[in-house]
């Protein structure tokens, strides 16, 4: 049966909530009055960007196919586009009638913007667009200080996080007792993959179900990356392949230090909500934009490959380009060398994280990036500064993990240290307080 023009419909417009259970914006068009029609656009103001070969494009792809199975089993499937979400949404409104749209909130600045044109072309039709809390626990203004304004320190939010948190914000979306709602209809299924011009990569994904084994021990292995200890559950949680309530449930019960990690994903989302300029290029703290850093295009390329010569260093760049992931202790390490070491600027890091990371999520990222350039949140006084060989000895004394990721180190294949440790930091120490003094 394919898909009747005339009829009153609901549209759900997955995006970054790729599952049918516990959806929340899912759960409400469902029990709106009209029968329900999902949604998915493959967005080419993002992809003509992407890499042809970037596994992401793979693990959407899965994602959506195996939604569609499950569509499929109530009698129905899932429309999916490949272009510019205006142009389709135009068409859209214009084929059929579209009595309501609900979609989960996206806090990412281009996501707001291309959803404010949305919204704009449904009005035209009268037709309600609505946007649903479910990426996060908490969200935009949900958790403030004394003061009604947002936390800009991580300790105070996740104690006010914590006090908030009940049942309520933790319990599911009982979506699956609704799915009778759908439209029944059967389309035409997804354009291949080489019609969007990508491949489809044989990537292995890391598994959606965290163990509680790995949760009782985490708090004391997470730190080292030698150990595949920590859950890997980032892709997942970034494209919505699990509910962040389920996993908040579950670390609640087995982890309190897994459940603050979850804590500093809703931190830096909320972050990037209240303080969107951050999304765009500016450091929280504006003095730190008077920086003059150092473009050096040799030195930038020697970090992006793993050449530095600083062991830690180069094995967490060369795990990032190997399998697209890096643990979160070399992640720190990585960018504080970048931003302070080499004293090139954080953005040009976070661009390459964002190509390269498979969990790359926009607030995360920066977070991350501007605490170890410390021009961030919460983030280290500028004057520590890490020190990558210290680093090695505490995280992995018996250089297990930069062995298997530097497998020449200890050969005269080995480069020497890029830089120098001490004139790097005094370097560094002079560039970052002449910025500072000049705000002043
Ligand atoms: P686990 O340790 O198992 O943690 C579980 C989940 O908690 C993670 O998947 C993530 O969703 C969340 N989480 C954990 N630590 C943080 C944190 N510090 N900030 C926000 N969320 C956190 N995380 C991303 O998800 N995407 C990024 O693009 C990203 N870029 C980063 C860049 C830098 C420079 C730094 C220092 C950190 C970055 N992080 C990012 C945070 C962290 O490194 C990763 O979330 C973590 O390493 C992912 O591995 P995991 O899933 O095994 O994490």
């Amino acid at each position: 049966m394919s898909l009747t023009k005339k009829e009153k419909i609901t549209l759900f417009w997955f995006r970054r909530d790729l599952r049918v259970d516990d959806n929340a914006g899912l759960y409400y068009a469902l029990k709106s009055q009209y029968p329900v029609v999902p949604l998915f656009i493959f967005d080419r103001n993002i992809l003509d960007d992407v890499d042809k070969k970037d596994p992401r494009i793979t693990f959407i792809y899965d994602a959506i196919e195996n939604i569609r199975k499950e569509l499929k089993e109530h009698g129905s499937d899932i429309l999916v586009y490949y272009g510019f979400p205006l142009e389709i949404w135009k068409q859209l409104s214009e084929e059929y009638e579209i009595a309501e749209v609900y979609t989960n909130t996206d806090y990412e600045p281009y996501a707001l913007e291309r959803d404010r044109g949305v919204f704009d072309i449904l009005k035209e039709k009268k037709t309600v667009f609505k946007t649903v809390k479910d990426q996060v626990i908490f969200e935009k203004q949900e958790i403030l200080s004394g003061q009604k304004s947002p936390y800009t320190v991580f300790t105070p939010y996740s104690r006010a996080w914590r006090d908030k948190l009940n049942d309520f914000y933790l319990s599911s979306y009982p979506t699956k007792k609704y799915l009778k709602n759908l439209q029944k209809w059967s389309g035409s299924g997804s354009p291949m993959m080489q019609e969007m011009g990508f491949e489809v990569s044989d990537y292995n994904f890391p598994d959606d179900e965290v163990s509680e084994t790995l949760l009782e021990d985490y708090a004391e292995k997470r730190d080292f990356p030698a150990l595949q200890a920590t859950s890997r559950i980032g892709i997942h949680l970034r494209f919505g392949t699990v509910s962040i309530r389920q996993l908040a449930r579950q670390a609640k019960a087995h982890s309190a230090v897994f459940l603050s990690e979850l804590i500093w994903r809703d931190f830096y989302q909320q972050i990037l909500s209240n303080y969107p300029e951050v999304g765009k290029g500016k450091a929280f703290r504006s003095a730190y934009d008077l920086i003059k850093w150092r473009y050096d295009k040799d030195d930038f390329k020697k970090w992006c490959e793993g050449k530095t010569g600083y062991p830690l260093v180069d094995a967490g760049m060369r795990q990032l380009n190997a399998i697209g992931f890096m643990h979160n202790r070399v992640r720190m390490v990585t960018a504080s060398f970048l931003s302070k070491h080499l004293l090139i600027d954080w953005r040009l890091g976070e661009a390459y994280f964002a190509e390269k990371l498979l969990d790359y999520d926009l607030a995360a990222n920066n977070g991350g990036w501007q605490w170890a350039a410390g021009s961030g949140t919460d983030a280290a006084p500028y004057f520590r500064i890490f020190n990558p060989a210290a680093q090695a000895q505490k995280f992995d004394p018996k250089g297990e993990y930069i062995k298997k990721w530097v497998p020449e180190i200890g050969t005269a294949t080995y480069p020497e240290p890029m830089v120098d440790h001490k004139l790097a930091r005094e370097r560094c120490l002079e560039a970052y307080k002449k910025a500072l003094d000049k705000a002043k």
